[in-house]
């Protein structure tokens, strides 16, 4: 199938209109508009669109490309609009990315998406929960029989918890309630304690994170159990990961376990549109790392290598090569 790319001739290049009814490429006559699913708006994925985004539109005029972020609903969700078609870009968890290629896993009756390509991974997101303060969470284990936020359908976040929860021998019923909030809703249901805490897999500092422990009394919990580093050494897209003391309220360092967020398309995306994207964060990556603090100790050998399972677009590596990276 042929990708849509959504294409606006500008009215003002009517000479470029019949160069494209001669069937000449110009891709100065055209705009391109390219779409980036992230996730919710507190989170760090969305800003991370906006981002690459930013960079993107500020030589527009020319390459004739025009980035928008948009807020979805996570990582799976992304994956399936893009595969779909409906989207040209993603922000996604490296365990969704790695199951979305190989058809396991959520993705075992959808079937393996070949055509899925990694153009390079982001920050780290550790898996994260926090829990009020009254309902005496020091770890993971601990969560049972409490009211907890588990993530929306199509959320990566949501995928992790599913896989978590038959790691821990649980089932469902373990828990009092298990929530299906968007993650933008959190932090205003942990405060008011219509929930005890909430799951999610993000980058840090995180805006909502922040927020939720700056605004009630709640904490951060450690996800470390023997069944969880079992998991992690059997799993090439997981591993240890730590919430340094002082990040937030923490006095201590939180032991947890995480992924890579990665940034994801599709092969049937033009090269020359991956590579504009590529380009327009690289060339420009002091500036990109100021853009969100969760980027701040991004390295770009790391993000062309690490937390990547489907093979790399064509138009990253032609950049990637260019560079000499590769
Ligand atoms: N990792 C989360 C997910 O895929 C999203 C985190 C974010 O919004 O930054 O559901």
């Amino acid at each position: 199938m042929k990708m849509k790319i959504k294409t606006t001739v500008l009215a003002s290049t009517i000479a470029a209109i019949g160069m494209l009814g001669l069937g000449m490429s110009s891709t100065v006559s055209a705009q391109q508009f390219v779409s980036i699913g992230t996730g919710g708006v507190t989170g760090v994925y969305y800003p991370t669109g906006g981002a690459i985004c930013r960079l993107v539109n500020k030589k527009r005029k020319e390459h004739g490309i025009r980035c928008s972020a948009e807020s979805t609903g996570g990582s799976i969700y992304n994956i399936n609009t893009i595969r779909a078609n409906e989207l040209e870009f993603g922000v996604a968890q490296s365990d969704w990315q790695y199951h979305a290629y190989n058809g396991t896993s959520k993705f075992a009756e959808a079937g393996k998406f070949e055509k899925l390509r990694s153009v390079f991974s982001v920050h780290a997101e550790p898996v994260t929960v926090i829990a009020r303060a009254d309902a005496n969470v020091k770890n993971i284990t601990d969560l049972k029989g409490k009211r907890l936020n588990i993530g929306n359908p199509g959320s990566g976040t949501r995928g992790t918890w599913d896989v978590l929860e038959e790691t821990l021998g649980w089932k469902r019923s373990d828990l009092a309630l298990a929530a299906e909030m968007k993650s933008a809703e959190t932090g205003a249901a942990v405060c008011d304690g219509k929930i005890d805490g909430y799951f999610w897999l993000v980058g840090h500092p995180s805006a909502l994170t922040q927020e939720s422990l700056a605004s009630c009394d709640a904490n951060l919990v450690n996800v470390d159990t023997p069944e969880i580093d079992k998991l992690v050494a059997d799993k090439p897209y997981y591993r240890k990961a730590t919430i340094p003391a002082n990040m937030y309220n923490n006095k201590e360092d939180i032991t947890t376990f995480g992924v890579g967020a990665t940034f994801v398309t599709s092969s049937d995306v033009p090269e020359e549109v991956v590579y504009v994207i590529v380009q327009a964060v690289f060339e420009n990556f002091d500036q990109f790392k100021k853009l969100h603090p969760a980027f701040a100790n991004l390295k770009a050998e790391e993000m062309i290598r690490d937390s990547l399972s489907a093979p790399l677009h064509a138009g990253a590596l032609k950049y990637y090569k260019e560079k000499g990276w590769m």
